[in-house]
This record gives structure tokens, sequence and C-alpha cells, in this order.
């Protein structure tokens, strides 16, 4: 199978049998679990869940969701205070539009409701997957093209086709931004037991040349990364002309919230 990033040929990584109550159960037709990574980018992708039939894998989906809906499991959420801080920060120096923002895949509008509470700030929310078109700001179809400012939290571990990526991006208007939320590292692991792998829906394994890849493709030319809310802000300016007002962010906070360069901003680099 290619990369589905790159186009690349990809060679066997390793395999992991799901063995952790209650996801053993959920993975027992399954079985074993076996993960390709690109030869070129490193993008590393699970074979398995990819032949899936699309009933089997929304049904993997809905238990795990189900699971995950209770605020005792195990599963980090992501940092959802510190996600609207950062919009509300971006927004105020300039470095995203504000208007025109969407959450997109944005499950039961967590981060939305934050946004209009603390921040009052109005955060439309989209989900393919998540119909709830009685949650306040839900849009029922979103235009593609038309968004300022798109922000996507925890879906890209969840892709298996291209077109799953495609479509977040193609919803971002020409001059806009695109905010990403998941985890993304130098060298995807040869090891079935690291902490990314533990939910049984985690399928796509992005690394900061796969990224570099993505956002050429896409024309995203440079990028911004907040390690409190570890998200990425893809832009379509040159770093030139943003670094100013990130460094005018870390000066009035006193911190580092904000880190970038032009291509992909590279963080996790450790591991
Ligand atoms: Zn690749």
């Amino acid at each position: 199978m290619d990369c589905m990033i790159c186009s690349r040929s990809s060679t066997y990584y390793f395999s992991k049998r799901y063995t952790e109550a209650p996801f053993d159960a959920f993975m027992r037709e399954i079985g074993e679990v076996a993960y390709r990574r690109c030869d070129h980018c490193g993008f590393v992708f699970s074979e398995t869940h990819a032949r899936l039939h699309s009933r089997d894998w929304g049904r993997l989906n809905e238990q795990f969701h189900h699971y995950n809906e209770n605020p005792d499991s195990p599963i980090n959420q992501p940092p959802y205070a510190e996600q609207a801080m950062m919009l509300a920060l971006l927004r105020q120096h300039g470095l995203i539009a504000a208007d025109g923002m969407l959450d997109y895949a944005a499950g039961y509008g967590s981060l939305s409701r934050l946004m209009a509470r603390y921040f009052h700030l109005p955060l439309p929310i989209y989900d393919p997957y998540v119909h709830a078109p009685d949650l306040d700001c839900y849009v029922d179809e979103p235009h593609p093209g038309s968004y300022r400012t798109v922000i996507n939290s925890a879906m890209f571990e969840h892709v298996l086709t291209r077109r799953d990526l495609d479509r977040v991006h193609e919803l971002v208007a020409p001059d806009g931004c695109l905010v990403l939320h998941t985890v993304v590292c130098e060298n995807v692991p040869c090891d079935s037991d690291w902490f990314y792998l533990r939910p049984p829906v985690h399928v796509a394994f992005h690394t900061n040349k796969s990224m570099n890849i993505l956002m050429q493709q896409w024309g995203y030319q440079s990028s911004i990364y907040c390690p409190p809310s570890k998200c990425w802000v893809l832009l379509r300016q040159p770093w030139a002309q943003v670094q100013a007002k990130v460094e005018a962010v870390n000066r009035e906070l006193q911190s580092t919230w904000l880190v970038g360069k032009d291509g992909f901003m590279d963080y996790w680099k450790g591991f």
C-alpha cells in the first residue's frame, strides 16, 4: 500500500494485539493489527484498519466513542481551555482573522462552549460523524473555501484515506489558516506499547516530514506551534510576516506560548 501523504511505497513496520480491556473485546474479531511505514516521509498507518469493511470501522468507532464519553475513561481529552485561550490570543494579535471560524469534527462542541462562555467569541461547529443540530452554532453543511480559520482537533490520527484529510483543508478560504491538534513526532516508534496506539481507533501517525509535505501540497507557507494547547497553526504567509506578532504574544504573556518557522514547526524532535 502506498503512503496517503506522499504516494511513495511503504514497508511493514510492526504489529499489535490489543490486550487491554475493554479494547481487547472491541478488537477480538479484527485480530492483530499490522502497521506500515512510508519509505520516504515516515508516515505510519494501519493496513488492517484500512482493509476493514466500512461497517466494521463504523462499529469500532461507535464502541470507542461510547466508552470515551465516560468522564472516568483514562483516554485524555484535548486541552480545550488552552485551545480557547490560544484562539483568543491569535485573534487579538491579528494572527488569525476575527471572523469566519469553524470547528470541524467538533464532536459535542466542548471548545465552542468555552469560547462563548469565557471569551465571548462565537465558534460555529460541524461534525461529519456526530450529528447535533440542537447545539448552538451547529452548521448543517459547511461550504468549501469559506472559512478563514478551520480548527480540527483529534481527527488526523483517525483517518483511513487521503480524502478524509483533504476534506478538512478544502473548507479553508484561500487566505485562511488551519489549526490542528494531533500528535506529530520526528519518528513514530517501532513499539506496539507506544502510548498513542492505546485507542484502537488511532490509525494514522504523522511525522514532521510528512506534515511538511502536506503543508506544501496544500499551500501553507509557515506554521506556529502552541505548546500549552498542543496545536499547530498552518499559515499562508511566510514566517517573516508573522514573526513579530508571535514575539509580541510571548512578550505579553512573559512565557513561550508560541513558536514558529517557515514550513512545518518540528517542535517534537526528541522521539
Ligand atoms: Zn509518505
